[in-house]
């Protein structure tokens, strides 16, 4: 795959030291100078384990606009990133590009996702354009996050979902996600709620947020 796209890409020496010491930070972490864009390292040199590919990108305004946060967000991506890396240094291909070739293989025309990805999107969205894919839709729903505005994820020590309380979760999530579920008494039966969510669900109804605070899964209405 990253032969037929080899014109548009490099390899890169830098390693992560050099750029947390030497590259301007941006707001999505360093911004990668192109110290190697234009370097005559040779990518078909069989010694070359230890590089990395960067995707050259270009100062055109990226742009999409999202299902749920329903505005248009445009990245000036070799601006705000720089050249992204396609396969890291130890050889396994990086986030962005497997994202991208896993959806398209699979024919993923609707992508909902938490809005922490809400920024990699244009990143996505160059790769489809290069590599000829067709654009999904996107929809970034907002992150659940404590009152001190952390992620809950186990990282974070978040409680845990429990797996009993299948109907007391659902109608937790529902809520979360602004669909305004009736109390758990109306259901007899996890179908019966899926079935419910299923014929009420309303996109414009999931909160215009990035990030929104979520009670304690276990004080769930019972
Ligand atoms: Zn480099």
């Amino acid at each position: 795959m990253l032969d037929s796209i080899q014109q548009y890409t490099y390899p890169c020496s830098c390693t992560r030291k050099k750029l947390v010491a030497s590259a301007p930070a941006g707001k999505f972490g360093y911004i990668y100078p192109g110290f190697c864009r234009n370097s005559t390292i040779n990518s078909d040199s069989t010694n070359n384990n230890h590089l990395s590919t960067r995707l050259k990108t270009n100062t055109d305004l990226v742009c999409f606009k999202d299902q749920c946060q329903k505005e248009i967000f445009c990245q000036n991506i070799n601006k705000d990133i720089g050249d992204f890396i396609l396969k890291r240094r130890d050889g396994l291909f990086a986030y962005q590009l497997a994202v991208v070739i896993d959806d398209a293989l699979q024919g993923v025309s609707q992508i909902v996702r938490g809005a922490d990805l809400y920024d990699n999107t244009p990143r996505q969205i160059y790769l489809q354009k290069i590599l000829g894919y067709p654009q999904p839709d996107y929809l970034h729903f907002p992150v659940a996050v404590d009152s001190s505005g952390k992620k809950l994820s186990k990282q974070n020590f978040a409680p845990e979902i429990l797996p009993t309380e299948k109907r007391a979760n659902l109608i937790k999530a529902l809520d979360f996600l602004g669909q305004n579920p009736p109390l758990i008494d109306n259901f007899s039966s996890l179908d019966e709620l899926w079935l419910w969510a299923i014929k009420n669900w309303n996109t414009s109804k999931i909160p215009k947020k990035m990030t929104q605070i979520m009670s304690d899964f276990r004080q769930s209405p019972r």
